[in-house]
């Protein structure tokens, strides 16, 4: 690797964008230098799913202390657990900050393969009813795509990546490149038929759609239900950027990765217009370089991304490059959950599962889909499943000696969870500026968040319960117990819109092909780049527009044009 040595290609961050940008372009013949701010993985050594509780220094139990002083904010995510922590960020060297009443939870991977390690690995694609949206609604600006731009990229990413689940025909949630579903168990099928009797075709319930693979596909092997997939996957079977794109991007022998490289800022030429590299510092040995290359494609995430374009800012870009709409870092979305239902399916207590199926089940989006809810517009689906209640119960259950501990091995009740990904809309209000009094472990300014939920989302959140109730009273379910949470923006790691794309660059920062308006041969295809936030996770549309802008730029190059 060389410093001096112009690539065609600089690819910023190696995570599921990432990934994939460095795949497309590496594929489509651009020598392509790949930088990322964290360590490199190596799976043999890394990958701990397969390690028990017991080898564990804590036994799983987590290591509190070193939690508490330097990941409280990681921590609270469900996967930053004693043998995951270490693909998450330290919250000492990456700070952020926020207005005291508008706390913001930032959880963050930096190493590579970013969050594609530890992510839930939920796919599913966005209709026109998510692209057409706001023009409807008329709430921030038209999405300058359609459904009918990205579905051959869905087809495209998904054949690619691996993807299972069923499909349904519904307009709201169109079907995509499947390998065969997952099965439900029994108390899952119980509550799919009886909302099949009670709903119809209203209100369905489905097998996750889910990037694991169901079937072996090339050199990766079909998954076999060991279950804590955050912790890594050796067989390869879901999908990830170490386990998928980079590889790939690899065998052409034209990427060069280069780990520990803390892009700081990008270099922009006011005479071209262009710009030319970008300015690194070396995580390890705090040596700051630059590197040049033709294109450049900003994938460190939705908030990271912005970040650099605010610490870039020129006589041209007093506000951040590429900023010219005055939208960059505006518009800061994430999807709204802690709202459901939970309740017991009566019966098939003679019933147990085998293995660790790496996935639960959904219902797709069914308020404002062809009625109209008084109370907000948009709508959420349901993600959750069954599973029988463990030992854990015998906290709650009085008793002791032999029978008890007899009683206790045996599974309990089948227990069901709803639990509502509601979508959250586009506020200019709601954004991430530079707090120029702080600054990381680098030295690069850090970012404060300005971010909360507003009236549309917490009448979502609240309707989740509701509805979640009454789908369970309609499936038979005894001890319902409805419920909503106080959990901050962030939560959900699905945060987005920060660059968003749009048809007039007065009013986005982004064209319809994730180009900047400002700057032709720069690329933003991260999260940044959505402008409203559908109520699906957002990865696989985040996958499909990378895949689709790198055929772009490439021709463009082709073309002479870039
Ligand atoms: C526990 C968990 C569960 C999730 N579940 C789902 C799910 O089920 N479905 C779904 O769709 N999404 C899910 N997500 C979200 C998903 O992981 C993200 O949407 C996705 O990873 C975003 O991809 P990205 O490439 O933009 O960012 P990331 O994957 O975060 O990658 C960004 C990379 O950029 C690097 N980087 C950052 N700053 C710099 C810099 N200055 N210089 C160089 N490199 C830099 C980082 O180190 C990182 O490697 C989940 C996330 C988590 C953590
Ligand atoms: S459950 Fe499947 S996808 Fe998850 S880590 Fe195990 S083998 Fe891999």
């Amino acid at each position: 690797m060389n410093d001096k040595m112009t690539y065609d290609a600089i690819v910023v961050g190696s995570g599921i964008t990432g990934g994939w940008a460095a795949k497309e372009l590496t594929e489509k013949g651009l020598r392509t230098l790949v930088l990322e701010a964290g360590r490199s993985i190596t799976p043999e050594e890394d990958y701990v799913e397969h390690v028990p509780a017991w080898e564990m220094k804590f036994r799983g139990m987590r290591d509190r202390q070193r939690q508490r002083e330097d990941q409280p904010i990681q921590s609270t995510c469900y996967a930053c657990d004693e043998w995951s922590s270490k693909f998450f960020v330290s919250d000492k060297e990456n700070p952020y900050t926020t207005d005291p009443d508008k706390p913001f939870r930032w959880i963050r991977g930096r190493q590579v393969g970013g969050r594609s390690i530890t992510w839930g690995r939920q796919t599913y694609r966005w209709s026109d009813l998510d692209f057409e949206a706001n023009l409807r609604d008329g709430i921030a600006v038209d999405w300058p795509i359609r459904y009918a731009d990205i579905a051959p990229w869905y087809d495209y990413v998904e054949q690619f990546a691996g993807i299972s689940g069923e499909t349904l025909g519904l307009a709201q949630l169109p079907d995509g490149k499947f390998l065969p579903p997952m099965e439900f168990n029994c108390a899952e099928k119980v509550v799919r038929e009886a909302m099949a009797k009670e709903f119809g075709r209203e209100r369905v319930l489905t097998i996750g759609r889910v990037a694991v693979l169901t079937e072996d596909k090339g050199d990766r092997a079909a998954c076999h239900y060991c279950g804590p997939c955050e912790r890594g996957c050796i067989t390869r079977s879901y999908f990830s950027s170490v386990n998928a794109t980079l590889p790939a991007a690899d065998k052409t022998g034209r990427m060069t990765l280069r780990p520990f490289s803390v892009v700081h800022s990008l270099i922009f030429d006011p005479h071209t217009r262009r710009v030319t590299g970008v300015r690194v510092i070396d995580a390890k040995t705090r040596a700051t370089m630059e590197f040049k290359a033709k294109v450049i494609f900003l994938n460190a995430s939705t908030l990271e991304s912005v970040r650099i374009l605010l610490n870039s800012s020129t006589t041209e870009f007093p506000n951040g490059l590429a900023n010219s709409s005055g939208e960059l870092g505006h518009n800061l979305m994430d999807h709204i959950k802690a709202g459901g239902a939970t309740g017991t399916i009566p019966g098939n207590e003679d019933k147990n599962v085998y293995g660790r199926r790496p996935n639960g089940v959904y219902v797709p989006r069914f308020r404002n889909v062809n009625t109209k809810h008084s109370d907000f517009i948009r709508g959420y689906g349901f993600q959750g499943g069954a599973r029988r209640e463990g030992w854990e119960r015998g906290i709650l259950q009085a008793g002791f000696g032999p029978e008890f501990k007899k009683a206790m091995r045996q599974g309990g009740a089948w227990k069901f969870t709803f639990y509502g990904f509601g979508e959250c809309l586009p506020n200019h209000d709601n954004f991430a500026e530079l707090d120029k009094g702080k600054v990381d472990a680098w030295g690069i300014p850090v970012l404060k968040i300005h971010c909360k939920w507003r009236e549309n989302e917490l009448a979502i959140q609240k309707d989740m319960a509701i509805a979640g109730a009454e789908t369970l009273a309609a499936a038979g379910a005894r001890d319902i117990e409805p419920f909503t949470d106080e959990e901050p923006p962030g939560f959900s790691i699905h945060e987005m819109g920060t660059a968003r794309m749009g048809r007039d660059p007065k009013t986005s920062v982004l064209n319809a092909h994730n180009q900047s308006h400002d700057i032709k041969n720069l690329f933003i295809t991260d999260g940044g780049a959505m402008v409203s936030s559908s109520c699906v996770n957002p990865s696989l549309t985040y996958m499909a527009l990378t895949a689709r802008a790198c055929d772009y730029a490439v021709a463009q190059m082709k073309k002479g044009e870039i």
